[in-house]
């Protein structure tokens, strides 16, 4: 391919282009689904989370306004008291954070691995008597080790609960991101591997009583019949997955497993083009460990000279991004965290999302590969 085939830009993620991707198709499930009425909880929410529950392998899932609330759900299904403290990775994104605190409890955030997941040594320094939950966040697509962590809550007597915004699909030894402990959730955040027209979340739990909590709780206390009147048995919200968002996910659903295909296949262009840059720290690559499936939610590389990077990329039509604005949970100092967690520092120095996701096609990927090669002075 010579230079004059590559596209002059690639953003990090074409929002408009994940609607004209099947434009006609989605225009028409939204028609048929608001011409019939299906707005609140309709027959379109039934159909995905029994969808989903069946592709995670979980026994329930519970469609949500989006992954935030599905978590802020959960921790109060499973009773989270004031003060209680829940163990997270400083490398997630704050909502993590915010759904544990807006519980009642205390985010204990730790340090990551050099593959950016949660290391289980540093969540098991952190237990202390407070401690109610071990939370790994399955990031970027990949699972944590969740054998140490599994490990550790069984010697400490602790729930596991999961976000797994990032993962769904992703598998380790054999069992899908979010039904590792009490209760996963998910993000149908437009950008996420599986993304609606809006916000979407969803919960999923083996637990019969955490699912009636938090299906009475979704939609204001009301039981399943949907009967309010002198019925409600806990405190609800609003916090329902919209039909229309429901139905379009139903649509999405069975092109998953080619997107997460693609992705791969991407991750293993990049593994291949940048194999030689000494200075990159790449994530691992989609073939090296047979106990995982990674899903590439993203592509999080690691530069000493990130800022350039990113700069040079952005000059040349590629889209970057610094993972949640560049700022770990930790260091939030003004919500009132003290950690001192000096790996994360490091790597949210150095760290870096490319573009990433199943509306790449050969060519962009092809262009990002030739500019991060440029930048170091290797021809394509
Ligand atoms: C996207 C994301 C969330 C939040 O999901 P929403 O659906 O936007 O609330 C939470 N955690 C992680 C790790 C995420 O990537």
């Amino acid at each position: 391919m010579n230079a004059s085939d590559l596209p002059r830009s690639v953003p990090f993620f074409d929002f408009p282009g994940l609607f004209r991707e099947h434009e006609r198709e989605y225009a028409e499930v939204m028609r048929c689904t608001a011409a019939k009425g299906g707005f609140i909880l309709q027959t379109d929410v039934v159909e995905f989370e029994d969808r989903l529950a069946r592709f995670v392998g979980a026994r329930h899932a519970i469609g949500v306004s989006d992954c935030t609330n599905a978590m802020t759900l959960g921790f109060r299904a499973m009773g989270l008291k004031p003060g209680d403290e829940v163990v997270i990775p400083s490398h997630t994104f704050l909502a993590t954070a915010q759904a544990i605190h807006f519980a009642g409890g205390i985010v204990v955030p730790v340090e990551l691995l050099p593959d950016g997941t949660v290391d289980p040594a540093d969540m098991e320094r952190a237990i202390t008597p407070r401690t109610r939950a071990l939370m790994p966040v399955q990031v970027n697509g990949r699972i944590c080790d969740m054998d140490a962590i599994a490990d550790i809550a069984r010697r400490h007597l602790l729930p596991i609960v999961e976000d797994a915004a990032q993962a769904l699909g992703a598998t380790y030894k054999g069992r899908c991101a979010g039904t590792f402990g009490a209760w996963g959730s998910f993000s149908f955040y437009p950008s996420k591997l599986l993304g609606c027209f809006g916000d979407g979340g969803a919960l999923v739990t083996d637990d019969d009583e955490i699912a009636r909590l938090v299906r009475a709780m979704r939609n204001h206390g009301a039981n399943e019949h949907k009967v309010l009147g002198g019925e409600a048995e806990v405190w609800g919200t609003n916090s329902r997955l919209d039909n229309i968002h429901a139905a379009i996910l139903n649509h999405k659903f069975p092109l998953l497993p080619a997107h997460l295909e693609r992705r791969r296949e991407i991750a293993r262009r990049y593994a291949a083009a940048f194999a030689d840059l000494d200075e990159l720290t790449l994530p691992p690559g989609p073939d090296g460990d047979a106990d995982r499936y990674d899903c590439f939610q993203n592509y999080e590389i690691e530069s000493p000279r990130r800022d350039q990077l990113k700069a040079y990329l952005a000059a040349n039509g590629v889209g970057t991004i610094i993972q949640w604005g560049g700022t770990a949970v930790h260091q939030f100092r003004r919500l009132g965290f003290t950690q001192h967690l000096p790996r994360t520092d490091r790597f949210f120095e150095r760290c870096l999302l490319l573009p990433m996701n199943h509306l790449l096609d050969d060519s962009a990927v092809a262009h990002v590969c030739v500019m991060v090669r440029r930048f170091h002075g290797r021809d394509a």
